[in-house]
């Protein structure tokens, strides 16, 4: 999975925009669906705010279905407001789309 174009973040007890570059997801689960497998895959990060040094700890998780393709991308914390979600790609070069 490739990071395209990064996530957004900011940080709710001083507003500081962060942005997320690195996403490292792994598969957690495959579902057998119509259209072939759904493949769930989740990164948890932890880090701290580098204006206020508050704790950050964030769940995104990532739904790929059909194959190939992301469905679903979703930010989960109470330490932080997404702004923008990150946009992924299946793939590792734009000249295989
Ligand atoms: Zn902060």
């Amino acid at each position: 999975m490739r990071v395209v174009k990064p996530a957004v973040v900011e940080c709710k007890k001083c507003l500081h925009l962060i942005v997320i570059e690195d996403i490292d997801l792994d598969m957690v689960a495959t579902y057998e669906r119509n259209m072939g497998a759904e493949i769930e895959y989740k990164d948890e990060q932890k880090f701290v705010c580098d204006k206020c040094n508050a704790e950050i700890s964030m769940k995104i998780s990532v739904w790929e279905y059909p194959e190939g393709a992301i469905n679903y991308v979703l930010i989960e914390s109470d330490d932080i407001s997404v702004i923008e979600n990150p946009v992924l790609s299946c793939y590792d070069e734009f000249d295989q789309f």
